[in-house]
């Protein structure tokens, strides 16, 4: 008989041996589960977070190992779902106790019992996250397999250890995590499992959007955020959530004209963004960038396809869009609305370059300009090679300029060279209106390029346009 292999290695971070002596010391059956198994067998490097099932109390094993720790770390414990957690060095660990769980229609929250391995192998969501290693001293490193998640892992499968269609329905929220692997991992979902999310897309609605957001923001993050929509989109969720992005699909034709499939376009541009950035508010930005085409979308006989106004429209809507998702409405939100704002503006750049249009930019966009022109660089989705470059190179004549211009003129932090005080205090003035007209007025000198950003050529101004609005200069 060929001896079973002992993934002994995969245990090699200290903790295993203090959670091995606890169990011991406890007589409790302790295995490792789920995500850090997982991703032990596909080489990722992120196994920070380990997950303990113990066949028995999981908070009692926990306190045992605070007490083994050498550190005595603090057990955090959540006594309505019967887990504990500590953190040892790199890694935090969770403990539950094993469970046989049952479902009821209107909450995904299940009944619990205690329950051996096997049961708890058995609530686990997805075959590849029900591998077990044991912890027991006479088999540790044994790896437990009922479902074959080994093989899964191997062909890159998301498929369910019971019926799909029970599972999904049981919680709905493991509609979005396979979809959410399957976009991470870069793994396929077995076709009876997509067709019952598909099948159970309404049951949706019942999860938290913050939930929903929590694994929106996972598929945002993965190497190709448009295997996770596209995928969404498939199984008839995306609308539910997001129905902003999925009214931009299709193509309208009239007199033989076509506008593109601002859908896929879009897409398209978070894949693009996500080549160039780890930040996932650009990456929302990117997503949100066109949702305004929708709803301002007109055909006009002699320009063709329009989407007027479709930056401010949509920068509302992702305003909208973010209170609704129940989404950080702080300055995240208030960034990715800027985005959304000015994504088009480069672009009018790119055909036709003046000094003023430049420092309008660098003052609307402030600190934000160099993640502008990310994305406006991401929005390029030609497949007309020709096209492709001449764009790029006219946005790299953008960076110039921009580059230049700062250098020459400093309006990226534009602080205006002449206060309200001192206009007040020129003019001997109380708070008024023409206080607000001439700072006004000073910026948009200085953004025209009429006078310098400099304290003198700004305070003779000051006293010209004063002159003009019947100020009279104080002695
Ligand atoms: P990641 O850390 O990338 O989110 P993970 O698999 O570790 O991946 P967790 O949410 O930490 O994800 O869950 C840990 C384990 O708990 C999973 O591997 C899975 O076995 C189980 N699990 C989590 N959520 C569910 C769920 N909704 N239904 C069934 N089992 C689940």
């Amino acid at each position: 008989m060929t001896k079973k292999k002992r993934y002994t290695d995969a245990l090699n971070h200290p903790i295993f041996e203090y959670i091995s002596q606890a169990a011991t010391d406890l007589e409790l059956e302790t295995y490792v589960i789920g995500g850090f198994v997982r991703d032990y067998f596909l080489k990722r490097n992120n196994q920070q977070d380990i997950d303990i099932v113990a066949v028995g109390s999981g908070i009692e094993l926990a306190q045992a190992v605070a007490k083994l720790l050498p550190n005595k770390p603090k057990v955090q414990i959540f006594k309505t779902y019967g887990t504990a957690m500590l953190r040892y060095k790199d890694v935090e660990v969770e403990f539950v106790g094993a469970r046989k769980e049952s479902y009821n229609e209107n909450s995904r929250n299940p009944v619990v019992e205690d329950g051996t391995l096997e049961d708890d192998q058995n609530r686990r969501d997805f075959t590849v996250n029900a591998l077990a290693l044991s912890l027991n001293k006479a088999d540790f490193g044994n790896l437990l397999d009922p479902f074959n998640g080994l093989q899964d892992l191997e062909s890159k499968i998301i498929k369910t250890p019971l019926s799909p269609d029970i599972t999904y329905s049981d919680d709905p929220l493991r509609m979005m995590r396979a979809i959410r692997f399957a976009a991470q991992l870069n793994f396929t979902i077995e076709k009876k499992s997509f067709d019952a999310i598909a099948k159970n897309a309404e049951r949706l609605d019942i999860i938290t959007r913050e939930r929903i957001v929590e694994e929106l923001n996972k598929i945002m993050s993965s190497p190709l955020p448009s295997v996770g929509f596209i995928l969404l989109h498939k199984a008839q969720l995306l609308s539910r959530f997001l129905p902003e992005l999925t009214n931009l699909e299709g193509v309208e034709e009239v007199d033989g004209q076509k506008h593109k499939d601002n859908f896929y376009h879009t897409l398209e541009v978070v894949d693009n963004i996500s080549n160039n950035t780890d930040n996932l508010w650009l990456r929302w930005a990117a997503l949100l960038h066109d949702i305004g085409k929708a709803p301002t979308k007109k055909f006009h006989q002699t320009l063709g396809w329009t989407f007027h106004g479709h930056e401010y429209v949509g920068s509302k809507m992702a305003y909208k869009l973010f209170k609704r998702l129940k989404m950080p409405m702080n300055e995240k939100m208030k960034f990715v609305q800027k985005m959304v704002l000015l994504s088009s503006r480069p672009i009018v750049l790119a055909t036709e370059v003046t000094d003023s249009a430049v420092r309008r930019l660098i003052f609307d966009a402030g600190n934000d300009i160099e993640s502008l022109m990310t994305l406006c660089e991401a929005d390029i989705t030609t497949k007309n090679p020709l096209k492709f470059k001449k764009y790029h190179q006219n946005f790299e004549l953008v960076r110039q300029k921009i580059k230049e211009v700062e250098e020459r003129d400093h309006v990226r932090n534009f602080q205006p060279p002449i206060s309200g005080e001192l206009i007040m205090e020129t003019f001997n003035l109380k708070p008024c209106r023409e206080i607000g007209v001439l700072k006004e007025a000073i910026k948009e000198a200085i953004l025209e390029g009429e006078i310098a950003n400099d304290y003198q050529e700004a305070y003779d101004f000051m006293l010209k346009k004063g002159e003009k609005l019947g100020l009279i200069k104080s002695k």
